[in-house]
């Protein structure tokens, strides 16, 4: 075992080695911290069969633990500064891979699929916070062939990822991780875990991707059509919000009519919806669009 990256000596020293600055525009909070990354490892279940995709490796410091517990790593980094610095202080591990790339670019599907020769992938990451919810939803609605996601995310995203209806903190991505996973909360980390340290607090949460999803729905591009309309324009009713954003071509009436057969009040917000009332009235526009 190598000496760990993590310390703040050696993240400072590395750092100064190189002259590297931190870009808050890139989410860059290191982790100073050995035993959150061994935390958010032995969360992630990481054993030597697991082949991990890593989302924004920084200087490496949760690379080398996952390297020295897993099959093999593919770290993705957009920050080209960081890739001279990632090939020497993982210089020991000959089982990482790092791409300079934004991960919102990347043709994530066959990567997953070159590098564990069609096994499920496991994604651990310390995420960068601009970024959370677009890639949780990549993550989620491209269908990638992913076993879990373990990521440390700002402690208000991890709560409303796990939200349920009237909870203010309910919405579009609580919805999409509720349908998708099974998820749990692992540890809450101080912001004295990280350097530069961010405002707020900060939790690990593992998504846990079920077989198939929590509900059936008739079509599910459309299911999530109504969730982000619904949420869209919260302060709306669940009626105003689909006449106004869904662009179904469905009159008022019909619409009030499709919402109480689905036993809502036809004045219901789109935030008062259970995952299975979603499932209810997108099959409803479904079957009317069918009719
Ligand atoms: N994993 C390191 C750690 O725990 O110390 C760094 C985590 S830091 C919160 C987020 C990292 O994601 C940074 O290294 C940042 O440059 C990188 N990053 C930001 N946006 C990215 C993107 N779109 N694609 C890939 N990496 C990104």
């Amino acid at each position: 075992m190598s000496e760990r990256i993590s310390t703040p000596k050696r993240t400072k020293e590395i750092i100064e080695k190189y002259g590297f600055y931190f870009k808050k525009n890139f989410g860059q909070n290191f982790l100073i911290d050995s035993n959150v990354l061994d935390n958010i490892v032995e969360s992630a279940g990481v054993t030597e069969d697991d082949f991990v995709f890593e989302i924004g490796p920084g200087i490496g410091s949760l690379t080398q633990v996952i390297a020295e517990n897993a099959k093999g790593v593919l770290a993705i980094e957009i920050d080209t500064n960081l890739i001279p610095i990632l090939k020497d202080t993982l210089s020991d591990y000959d089982n990482v891979e790092i791409i300079n790339q934004d991960v919102l670019k990347v043709d994530l599907n066959s990567l997953i699929e070159e590098k564990n020769n069609g096994k499920p992938v496991k994604v651990v990451a310390n995420l960068p916070y601009y970024i959370t919810t677009p890639i949780i939803m990549e993550l989620l609605e491209k269908k990638l062939n992913i076993s879990s996601i373990t990521v440390m995310v700002q402690k208000e995203v991890a709560e409303r990822m796990q939200a349920g209806p009237k909870n203010k903190e309910y919405g579009a991505l609580s919805v999409a991780v509720q349908y998708y996973c099974d998820a749990s909360i692992d540890i809450i980390v101080q912001p004295s875990c990280f350097m530069p340290r961010p405002k707020v607090a900060s939790a690990v949460i593992t998504l846990k991707l079920l077989d198939k999803p929590k509900i059936d729905v008739k079509d599910e591009e459309l299911f999530f059509k109504v969730v982000k309309c619904a949420f869209g324009q919260r302060r709306k009713t669940l009626m105003n919000s689909l006449f106004n954003q869904g662009g179904f071509n469905i009159s008022k009436e019909d619409l009030t009519e499709i919402i109480k057969s689905c036993n809502l009040d036809e004045k219901v917000r789109g935030e008062a919806l259970s995952l299975s009332d979603f499932g209810n009235i997108s099959d409803k526009i479904y079957d009317y669009l069918h009719r």
